[in-house]
């Protein structure tokens, strides 16, 4: 199996030129063939990574951290200081509370996908 990556193929003096690196193989078995990936990479869960964020020393101090910053009117200068995070509720229900608020800081976590 081979990359089909093609970089910017909208470019007019370059042709669709896929990027070919080679991503597995076939491995034969006993009866069979099998894909042995060329590179693996490290995946861990969020169950996984939250245990591990709780045992750090001071993590939950950590996650008041919003409760006493300095707030400037004007300026968005974190998430904080968004709409979102300010008027996020826990249900559908717009008379429900607040998620991020002062009582449930250190457990109600916002996850946030990043993806390059
Ligand atoms: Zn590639």
């Amino acid at each position: 199996m081979k990359c089909q990556h093609v970089e910017f193929p909208n470019l007019a003096t370059r042709r669709n030129r896929q990027c070919q690196t080679i991503l597995s193989k076939q491995v034969p078995t006993i009866d069979r063939f099998k894909l042995k990936f060329k590179l693996v990479y490290r995946f861990a869960g969020i169950r996984q990574q939250l245990k591990a964020f709780y045992n750090r020393p001071n993590f939950e101090n950590f996650l008041r951290y919003w409760l006493n910053r300095t707030n400037f009117a004007e300026i968005l200068s974190d998430i904080y200081d968004g709409q979102i995070w300010k008027s996020f509720k826990e249900t559908n229900d717009e008379n429900s509370l607040n998620f991020f608020r002062n009582e449930t800081a250190d457990s109600h976590l916002g996850l946030m996908i990043n993806l390059d």
